[in-house]
């Protein structure tokens, strides 16, 4: 129903061809251009609305974790490829990685797309209590599902607008796997295939719609550690024995009292993924997998520390501390304000969705189970605020953080999470499948869309980018984290992956 106001009114609205801005007062007049236009009515089609829809659907289905996103990332490359890009799989390393590309010459555009799960959140769709479709497997708890399928729906629908409207220039969609171990960004940017790309469209599912500029989110190491040592009897004769686990244990208890020393700004915590297998055994063997987060100034410091602390876990085990393999590391995110006031335009021009009774009456009850207030889904779209001043107290990563840093880049949050549903969390796993999902996808997808017109067909509009851009960059020059030996941790997630995968093809009845 909702699609079919959203068509009539856009016809409504082309005709007029002056309608107001939603958030920019009733005396503001907004004129959009025809090819913008053009986005905006492919997307509002009730077709494109559900054809999307059921791709956001498929992908929360298949819940593939971090490079095993093999269907997930077929079907997103397949539907690109349908439509006519140019797409090449298999990049930086990475099987589940992909470049989409359509027309040729400056400027080029790039759209980001993510579509990796999280273990251990598998829930019901549109279920307001927490009840798994198969416990203990992967859940789309950060909305991935919706975010490379809006990035697809936007390029296909800038590519039918530059068809229609010769326009000139390149949009690229950069399949970018594994985000949730911010694993592929400084792959790819390593293996060159942000080469020669102008600006940066990022997005994200979010409880509202809207955007940032600014620096944010932590820089990040992720390093396994592994120890070994020697097996004996654990009660005959200890003595011979020299534990692994002993290693990691001290190393984060030494990690732990670090905390008390280091700013506010960081981030610690680890999972022991590897401690031995049986109690009478002294274990020669364990690993611990550590996420070190901090500013990008103080994270190198905060790293060596806890490199320290793991040389001394060894030291005081008796053990060798055989490797540590940086599985990845990234910078905070330095998103282009330029790029944001330019994406905020769009965002208010395309306005929040309008959320059906049921709808809301869903995020209510979810809100009421999670002890949230109870307001329903997000009536207006964010405003577009200056970055929050005083002290950094650290937060998330995404590693988005290097992407910004070669090329103007800013990130759109769309909307489709409940407000008060928390991410990496079952209650996020139930908002992102159905129909909230397929309405915030597509707002998404249409600002997305409008801001790679307005980078393609407005020379001037991408030149502020640029130049703020390339006036940050000679105090803040690409220098990655990502130590050059460093490689895609492409079986991080296979074991779990292949426990999972057929329970939950046969619980959805996947084909
Ligand atoms: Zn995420």
């Amino acid at each position: 129903m909702r699609n079919r106001l959203v068509t009539l009114s856009l016809v409504f609205l082309l005709a007029l061809t002056l309608v107001p801005g939603p958030a920019a007062g009733a005396a503001a007049k907004v004129k959009i251009a025809k090819e913008k236009q053009a986005v905006l009515d492919w997307l509002a089609r009730p077709e494109t609305v559900e054809r999307f829809g059921k791709i956001s659907d498929s992908i929360w289905q298949y819940a593939e974790l971090g490079l095993q996103e093999f269907r997930s990332s077929k079907l997103l490359a397949d539907t690109l490829e349908e439509a006519g890009f140019t797409v090449e799989r298999d990049l930086a390393g990475m099987p589940t990685c992909f470049v989409a590309t359509y027309g040729s010459g400056k400027p080029v555009i790039g759209i980001l797309g993510e579509f990796d799960a999280l273990p251990m959140l598998s829930q019901k769709g549109r279920v307001p209590k927490q009840d798994p479709v198969v416990e203990g497997a992967p859940g789309h708890g950060c909305g991935h599902n919706t975010m490379c399928t809006a990035s697809a729906a936007a390029a296909i629908a800038v590519k039918e607008a530059m068809a229609a409207h010769n326009i000139k220039g390149t949009i690229k969609v950069f399949g970018s796997p594994a985000e949730e171990i911010v694993a592929s960004r400084p792959y790819m940017i390593r293996a060159g295939l942000f080469e020669g790309v102008d600006a940066v469209i990022d997005n994200h599912s979010s409880s509202g719609f809207g955007t940032e500029y600014g620096v944010g989110g932590n820089a990040l190491f992720s390093t396994i550690f592994t120890f070994k040592g020697k097996t004996a009897h654990a009660a005959g004769a200890p003595w011979v024995g020299r534990s692994a686990l002993d290693a990691v244990e001290i190393m984060n208890v030494a990690t732990n009292y670090l905390r008390e020393h280091l700013p506010l700004s960081h981030r610690l915590h680890y999972v022991v993924i590897d401690g031995g297998e049986a109690p009478n055994v002294v274990p020669d063997k364990a690993r611990v997998w550590y996420y070190v987060r901090n500013t990008d100034e103080r994270l190198e410091d905060m790293y060596k520390r806890v490199v320290d602390c793991a040389k001394a876990g060894a030291l005081a085990a008796g053990v060798e501390l055989a490797s540590m393999q940086v599985v990845s590391a990234i910078h905070q995110r330095h998103a282009n304000k330029a790029a944001a006031e330019l994406f905020q335009k769009n965002i208010e021009l395309v306005g929040m969705p309008a959320w059906s009774e049921e709808e809301h009456a869903f995020a209510k009850a979810l809100q009421k189970e999670l002890g949230a207030e109870q307001k329903g889904m997000p009536l207006a779209v964010d405003k577009l605020e200056a970055p929050r001043g005083g002290q950094f107290t650290g937060g998330g990563s995404s590693d988005v953080g290097d992407v910004t840093l070669i090329a103007p880049t800013a990130t759109i949050g769309f909307p489709g999470l409940a407000p008060g549903a928390i991410g990496h969390h079952w209650s996020a796993v139930a908002c992102f499948y159905g129909s909230t999902a397929w309405k915030g996808l597509n707002a998404g997808a249409k600002a997305i869309a409008a801001s790679t017109i307005d980078l393609l067909t407005k020379p001037e509009e991408l030149a502020k980018l640029r130049k703020e851009f390339d006036e940050y960059g000679k105090t803040h020059p690409y220098k990655p984290f990502l130590p050059a030996d460093a490689n895609p941790p492409n079986d991080l997630n296979k074991e779990l992956m292949d426990k999972y995968r057929g329970l939950l093809e046969k619980a959805l009845e996947i084909k």
